[in-house]
């Protein structure tokens, strides 16, 4: 079990990480030590995107972690995959949805969706981090009720001509590659809209609005623009008219990384708070050494050790082929909304200090809020849920 969380009792159990897992976890802490740490906070000032660091990711297999190694992969599973996206996170989440993003929805959608010749085209060069991907389903009048999607894809003798703009895509501005999803059969309802894989360059198609945002700010959130934008018709990702299935398949994979991404942020707001308290000293004495600071780290440690445990579960049952809907959307939801609270904790146990950007709270209190939003909210987690468990 990937936890410094955790007592060293509570460590005796089967959630070890096995020795190869441990060499990565500490390969990425290195790594995100020395190349991310010293960066964050100018990252996050300017809203600047780290490139460099994507590209070294790469080059460390994580931007194809889930993908076989005949592909370009890494060839591990959604266990490790989490492990990273969660590691990353505890340093900059910025760095996580940005992984995660690239790895779980838009490679990973030509991966499950796609054919042979797509998968041979896209993945090699997404899973070495060659080329970023996004993936973009949500347009600014459907967002939760994403098949509600008015960007459209016209058939014109052998390729497909598509209009529209999606919006909040992450990676949007810097992705070479894109998956979309877009309308082929109006009256076809959830079974009408198609996906569609679409190459930086390609005329008609641009980037455009890039978000100013509360937090994530070194990730890069855009609108996709699509102005008669031909296409050829090999680029239809999955059958005709089951783009959104497939999409929702898709999110069962992306929400476990959210999950991960929450566990990330919330494990570094409370870690800086742990050592925080035993430094603060108030009253003659360190403010750790009060019963009611006790127990608000008390709840933290267990809230997000019972969130990873969810998580972890989501991600064992994915590597073993299971069906994830619930097991991701309860991790996502359980994860998103304790993560939340945690880091508020963080700053309130940091007092005054915790509201100014020299401590790395402040920015895990931003940061944090994306995770109970994206990929479906916490109320269409709660949807999704109570829809599965009523069947
Ligand atoms: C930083 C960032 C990155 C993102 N990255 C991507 C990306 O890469 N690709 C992509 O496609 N999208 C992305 N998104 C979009 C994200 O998935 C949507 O914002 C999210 O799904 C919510 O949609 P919405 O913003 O339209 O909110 P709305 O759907 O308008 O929701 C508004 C409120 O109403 C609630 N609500 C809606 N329907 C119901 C209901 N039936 N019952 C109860 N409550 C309901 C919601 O929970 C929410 O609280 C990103 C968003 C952000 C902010």
């Amino acid at each position: 079990m990937p936890s410094s969380t955790l007592h060293p009792a509570a460590s005796q159990h089967s959630f070890h990480l096995s020795e190869d897992q441990q060499q990565l976890r500490d390969l990425i802490r290195k790594f995100a030590a020395r190349e991310i740490a010293p960066h964050v906070m100018e990252w996050d000032e300017a809203s600047e995107f780290p490139a460099a660091v994507v590209k070294q990711l790469g080059e460390m297999g994580l931007m194809g972690i889930i993908f076989p190694e005949e592909y370009g992969g890494s060839g591990l599973g959604y266990t490790d995959y989490m492990m990273a996206v969660e590691e990353l996170s505890s340093v900059d989440g910025s760095i996580g949805i940005i992984v995660a993003s690239h790895n779980s929805l838009c490679t990973n959608h030509i991966f499950t969706a796609g054919n042979e010749q797509q998968r041979r085209r896209y993945i090699p060069k997404l899973a070495s981090g060659q080329w970023l991907g996004a993936w973009g389903l949500t347009e600014s009048s459907s967002g939760s009720d994403a098949a509600g999607a008015r960007t459209t894809a016209v058939r014109q003798g052998d390729n497909w001509v598509l209009n529209g703009n999606k919006i909040f895509i992450t990676n949007g501005h810097y992705a070479d590659v894109a998956v979309v999803i877009a309308v082929t059969d109006k009256s076809a309802g959830t079974h009408g809209l198609s996906a569609f894989v679409v190459e930086k360059g390609t005329p008609g198609f641009r980037p455009g609005r890039k978000e100013n945002k509360l937090g994530l700010r070194a990730s890069d959130t855009s609108e996709l623009i699509f102005e008669d934008c031909v296409i050829p018709g090999e680029n239809l990702v999955g059958k005709e008219g089951e783009g959104f299935i497939d999409s929702l398949r898709i999110l069962d994979g992306g929400r476990i990384s959210i999950a991960a991404l929450s566990l990330g942020i919330a494990r570094g707001a409370y870690e800086a708070a742990l050592r925080y308290v035993k430094e603060r000293r108030q009253f003659g004495k360190a403010i750790a050494d009060f019963q009611g600071i006790q127990w608000k780290l008390a709840d933290m440690a267990t809230q997000l050790d019972a969130a990873r445990l969810l998580t972890l579960r989501a991600a064992a049952m994915k590597d073993a082929g299971e069906k994830t809907t619930l097991a991701s959307s309860m991790a996502k939801l359980h994860a998103s909304e304790v993560a939340v609270r945690i880091c508020d904790e963080a700053v309130q146990l940091h007092g005054g200090y915790g509201f100014i950007k020299d401590y790395p709270v402040e920015k895990f209190y931003r940061d944090v809020k994306l995770c109970t939003i994206g990929e479906g909210t916490s109320e269409i987690q709660r949807l999704v849920i109570a829809r599965e468990i009523l069947k």
